[in-house]
């Protein structure tokens, strides 16, 4: 393959991948994306009814497979892109509306867009903006892509709506006025080129020239003794480019079936034999105009493939953002998307670890609850109240019973521990439900911070619904142990502690003092004083276990096994259910799929323009 039309090839290729993604190019076409259709030439034919247009078409293509004739027969656009293939290559014809079944007989080709014409409009003379697509393979092409459009008119007929001749003209003008599409205007030559519509409308869409091609058809009916000499000369109208005069067949020539090769031969000696026009020979007829499309779509696209390569990965970069935004799709069978579950879960779990070690705030304030609101609260316990000298004097009578108490106040002292001790339950649960708030404030935070985990709802509400459940688990346990910690404190007293205070009994002395003493205000006091400082030692002690138990019991467990729970459950599910935690909004779903079907397209459309040698 020459560079030219490997060049042409691949514009074709991403032309019709375009295509496939209903990148029409127009205003139906490509929504939020930037069409590549507009950064791609094509070559269409305009003109008015019946001045040829099909005619020429077919045979730039050199086969016959276009409905012609006389009166509106093209009444939708027809793109057609043609595909040189190896010599000796089977020719055959493709619609993108038929994949995968191709034509070889080209009479079908011609009544499969006259099916598909009517399937749109009816089998009326109404039109259809919308185009048809086919493509044609052959060693007798070259490549190109070329676009039937319907003729302009000027009047409506019977059957048509009032609005047929604009409606027909906006169609045409909306695929010429793209600056990168070639206009092949076609007048017929026994008119006056003053009247030419297609000279008419491709002025006005193409000022300069630059893109339009005169074609000058019919030149063999024009009348004895006149010939087009000053329009193929360019004296008439003068175009950048040459005109080109072209002997189709005619009415009765179809009738016959002449074919094409017979066509072209005899338009070849009409040329070489007319008296007039033997001397452009050379740059007149069908085959030549081929050429000439062709060498000019080369250097059309040459000048276009630095913006055509800006433009795909100016693309290329914002999918990719958007699908790095959108995150990578779910995957299908059940082991993947358990391990999609899993690393999720991960994810979480390593925030949340960083919350509770440092690096993410808030693990802090566990110390908080140990440094400052449990030891405050410990200080604010009414002991006070409860060891004064009325409240120890109540208890102690009270566990004398009838027989007061001969030297030590035994049951009273014990009465008055455990009554003191009690209150230490309070302070204990509240550290125990302090620890467990901030531990759900993180694993609130951790989940609002695992980026990964926002595309799956399900997911993330059952993750903290598991979580969350986990650490009231744990709260329960640490209450029980911080509870347990109180109560073995209660249990079994200190005796060495009792063992050093000091003995009143011995110390008086004086038998009678001692035991008017025995049952004075000194006495209870002292009492009162003994307790407090057994209670203000056990405090100490309880200070410090309660913390330890709480970040046994639930920090510790929360940073060791907070998911266990969840990951035992998870590996019961079934498919289906792993599939319905990962059930990320549809709509999400439909967008990731679309951008990465864009993205595969337009990766592809790159990796075609990197393969094209540069060297002719
Ligand atoms: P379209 O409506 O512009 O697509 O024109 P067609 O290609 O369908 O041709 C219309 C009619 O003009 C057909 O009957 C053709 O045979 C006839 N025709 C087209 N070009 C020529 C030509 O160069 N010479 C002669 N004699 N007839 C032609
Ligand atoms: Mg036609």
């Amino acid at each position: 393959m020459t560079t030219m039309e490997s060049l042409i090839g691949l514009v074709n290729r991403i032309q019709r991948a375009c295509t496939v993604l209903g990148d029409h190019g127009g205003a139906d076409g490509g929504g939020a994306l930037p069409t590549l259709w507009e950064a791609l030439p094509s070559v269409a034919v305009i003109g008015g009814q019946s001045s040829g247009k099909s005619s020429v078409l077919e045979s730039i293509v050199g086969r016959d497979f276009l409905p012609r004739g006389s009166g509106i027969v093209t009444r939708r656009p027809l793109v057609l892109q043609l595909h040189k293939t190896e010599e000796g290559q089977r020719e055959y014809a493709e619609f993108l509306h038929l994949p995968r079944r191709k034509f070889t007989d080209f009479a079908l080709v011609r009544k499969e867009i006259q099916d598909e014409t009517d399937r749109m409009t009816g089998k009326t003379k109404q039109i259809s903006p919308v185009p048809i697509h086919l493509s044609i393979y052959s060693p007798y092409v070259v490549n190109l892509t070329l676009i039937d459009l319907p003729g302009l008119t000027k009047v409506a007929v019977e059957g048509q709506p009032d609005t047929i001749v604009e409606d027909i003209e906006n169609m045409v003008r909306s695929f010429v006025e793209k600056p990168n599409c070639i206009i092949l205007a076609i007048s017929p030559a026994n008119q006056d080129i003053a009247t030419s519509d297609a000279i008419k409308l491709a002025r006005e869409v193409d000022p300069t020239g630059e893109r339009t091609f005169g074609v000058l058809t019919k030149l063999d009916l024009m009348d004895q003794g006149t010939n087009a000499l000053d329009v193929l000369e360019g004296r008439s109208y003068r175009l950048q480019h040459p005109w080109v005069g072209i002997v189709n067949r005619s009415q009765a020539d179809i009738n016959k079936n002449t074919d094409m090769i017979a066509a072209r031969q005899k338009e070849r000696e009409y040329f070489a034999t007319s008296p007039d026009y033997a001397h452009l020979a050379s740059k007149m007829g069908s085959e030549y105009l081929a050429k000439l499309l062709s060498r000019h779509l080369e250097s059309v696209i040459r000048a276009r493939i630095p913006s055509i390569t800006s433009l795909i990965n100016k693309t290329i970069d914002e999918l990719e953002s958007e699908m790095d935004h959108l995150g990578r799709p779910v995957a299908v069978d059940a082991g993947a998307q358990l391990y999609t579950i899993l690393e999720l879960c991960r994810a979480f779990d390593r925030i949340f670890k960083e919350h509770l070690d440092g690096g993410r705030p808030g693990g802090d304030r566990i110390y908080g609850i140990f440094d400052n609101q449990l030891p405050a609260a410990l200080r604010k316990l009414p002991f006070d109240r409860y060891l004064s000298l009325q409240n120890v004097k109540k208890v102690v009578s009270q566990a004398d019973g009838y027989q007061p108490h001969l030297i030590a106040p035994e049951q009273g002292y014990r009465r008055l521990i455990e009554g003191g001790l009690n209150y230490f339950r309070g302070p204990a649960e509240a550290t125990v439900d302090a620890v467990h708030h901030v531990l759900k404030e993180l694993v609130r935070k951790s989940v609002g911070e695992t980026q990964e985990l926002r595309r799956f709802p399900t997911l993330q509400a059952e993750l903290a619904v598991a979580a969350n459940e986990a650490l009231e688990r744990f709260r329960e346990d640490s209450r029980k142990t911080a509870l347990r910690l109180v109560d073995m404190e209660s249990s079994y007293l200190t005796v060495e502690f009792f063992r050093r205070l000091p003995q009143e009994v011995e110390k008086g002395g004086n038998a009678a003092a001692s035991t008017t003493d025995r049952y004075g205000e000194g006495h209870f006091r002292r009492i009162g004083s003994n307790i407090s400082s057994y209670i203000g030692m056990v405090l100490e002690t309880l200070k410090n276990s309660i913390p330890k138990s709480a970040v046994y019991c639930q920090v510790r467990e929360a940073r060791r096994s907070l998911l266990d729970h969840f990951y035992t459950q998870l590996g019961k599910k079934e498919g289906k259910d792993l599939a319905k935690l990962l059930d990320e909004d549809p709509a999400l779903m439909e967008h990731r799929q679309q951008c990465a079907k864009r993205l595969e397209l337009y990766k592809a459309a790159r990796d075609e323009i990197d393969s094209v040698s540069w060297t002719r």
